[in-house]
């Protein structure tokens, strides 16, 4: 792959390189930069003077590059697929959606372009403010710094990308070590679509030494991160006045309910993709399932039959599901977590062995709670199954978790449904879907552990963005 460091609108002969090896061969696939401290700054320095030029940019003009910027990406979607699975070992089915995801990420950013508003504030409603009108404008407020995570390497950076230039703003990227192709290739594509140049730049390389001068920079003015709750909490300790938004890691919950005994045949598939799509390395990887006691037999046989036709292969196999996780380091966590849940108690249902650089589908059942497949992010293809005795206790374990990102609940009981809809401590609940369901244009954000901040284009575009209030004394 050619693309190293991308900086001012061009791609820059970088200081330093690494290799860049595909996860499930081991084989390396291209050189990219470790890039410096001063090259960062550099980046920065492009993206603050870009600024002048994006502000002189009309909202058409910024939702036309957008636009742009699609058409181009759905003429080199294969390639761009490909990319994504050379780099995160994503299998390929999986990679393609990611690139339709993020064609329509684009286009949701370039509609939002055109409808950024305010509204109108009756001042009249003081004593002492008759004679006043009032209204909110939303202003740019510069030079975004953005960090990324490898699981979705483009569809993510897009979430961050498109917002900011709908917004007006410039961006710097920092990608992923282990995926910095996807950015770099969205770096390119939107140039060619007539972005100012310096509007983006993508510097590749180490995590904590380039995001501090991410952090540290005064002309950075907001860092959009998504990633692990552990380095989130770390850069929001780091970040001071600095906006910040936080889109982090969780251990998403599904309830089943008796009263959709008659349709675990429909439910049951979509549960299982929920589960191990992509090895279960996403946010809202359906993690824990609380299922009602009277269909909870029921659904663990069909669950578990189902888990077992998964194919585990090459991520370039057309029918490949899960593969191999994105290094040995994740792996053994995994492993070891998985032991320490059968030593205290917990059965194997299926899997629970390695599998190549990955670990087959694991489905468990009696796990405590307080191990860590359950009470942590396992990011990895491992589902933990238990009845309960009715909604209630279901509820009670669901929110018992230190996450609160994604939660869904299948029901035939509306009130149910709206009673765990509003108990249920997380961002997003999802009635009759899997919690790992996400549209591009909806909001999404997490609570406790789980973030800081919206994302979804809509949301993303006023977090990037600075109210200001205007006032028109005409008495
Ligand atoms: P990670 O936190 O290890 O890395 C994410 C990014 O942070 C990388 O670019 C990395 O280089 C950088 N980084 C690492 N240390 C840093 C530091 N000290 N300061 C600044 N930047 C630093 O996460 P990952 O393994 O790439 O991704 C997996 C995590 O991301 C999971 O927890 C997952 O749930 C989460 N995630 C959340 C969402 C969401 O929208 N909520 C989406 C995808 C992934």
């Amino acid at each position: 792959m050619k693309y190293c460091l991308f900086i001012d609108g061009e791609e820059r002969i970088p200081l330093n390189t690494y290799v860049v090896n595909h996860p499930y061969t081991g084989e390396a696939i291209g050189e990219v930069a470790d890039s410096t401290e001063e090259e960062m700054s550099a980046a920065i320095e492009a993206a603050s003077k870009a600024f002048s030029v994006m502000k002189t940019l009309s909202s058409r003009e910024r939702a036309n590059i957008l636009y742009r910027a699609a058409e181009i990406l759905e003429e080199e979607k294969e390639e761009a697929a490909s990319i994504i699975t050379k780099e995160a070992s994503k299998p390929i089915a999986a990679s393609r959606m990611e690139v339709e995801r993020s064609i329509q990420t684009l286009q949701f950013a370039a509609e939002e372009a055109k409808r950024i508003g305010g509204e109108y504030i009756p001042l009249d409603a003081a004593k002492g403010g008759e004679g006043r009108d009032a209204y909110t404008i939303y202003k740019p407020i510069g030079v975004i710094g953005a960090i990324t995570p490898f699981n979705f390497p483009l569809n993510l950076t897009v979430h961050k990308v498109g917002p900011a230039i709908a917004a007006g703003n410039t961006i710097v990227v920092k990608p992923a070590e282990q995926t910095p192709f996807s950015s770099l290739k969205l770096a390119e594509i939107l140039t060619r679509a007539g972005l100012p140049k310096g509007a983006i730049n993508v510097v590749p390389g180490d995590g904590p030494k380039l995001g501090k001068v991410l952090i540290d920079d005064d002309r950075i003015k907001k860092i959009s991160f998504t990633g692990s709750p552990i380095v989130g909490k770390l850069i929001k300790n780091q970040a001071g006045l600095k906006k910040v938004t936080l889109e982090l890691g969780s251990n998403s919950a599904l309830y089943i309910d008796k009263s959709v005994k008659d349709h675990l045949k429909k439910i049951v598939p979509k549960a299982v993709i929920g589960a191990f799509s992509y090895n279960g390395q996403v946010c809202i990887s359906t993690q824990r399932i609380y299922v009602h006691k009277q269909i909870a037999q029921k659904f663990i046989d069909l669950f578990v039959k189902e888990t077992e036709k998964i194919v585990f292969g090459d991520p370039f196999d057309e029918k490949t599901v899960v593969t191999s996780l994105i290094n040995k380091k994740s792996q053994q966590r995994i492993m070891e977590w998985i032991e320490e849940a059968i030593n205290r108690g917990s059965k194997v249902l299926t899997g629970g062995v390695m599998k190549g650089n990955g670990i087959a589908p694991t489905v468990l059942q009696n796990v405590p709670e307080d191990c860590n497949v359950s009470c942590q992010e396992v990011f990895g293809p491992v589902v933990i199954i238990d009845e309960v005795e009715n909604d209630l206790e279901a509820l009670k374990k669901m929110n018992n978790s230190e996450f609160g990102l994604n939660a869904g609940v299948y029901t035939n009981d509306l009130t149910q449904a709206m009673e765990m809809a509003h108990q249920l401590e997380v961002g997003q609940v999802l009635i009759n879907d899997v919690p790992t369901t996400r549209f591009d244009h909806m909001p999404y954000g997490g609570v406790k552990s789980s973030g800081y901040g919206y994302e979804g284009v809509k949301y993303a575009i006023k977090e990037m963005m600075q109210m200001k209030m205007i006032s028109l004394n005409y008495h």
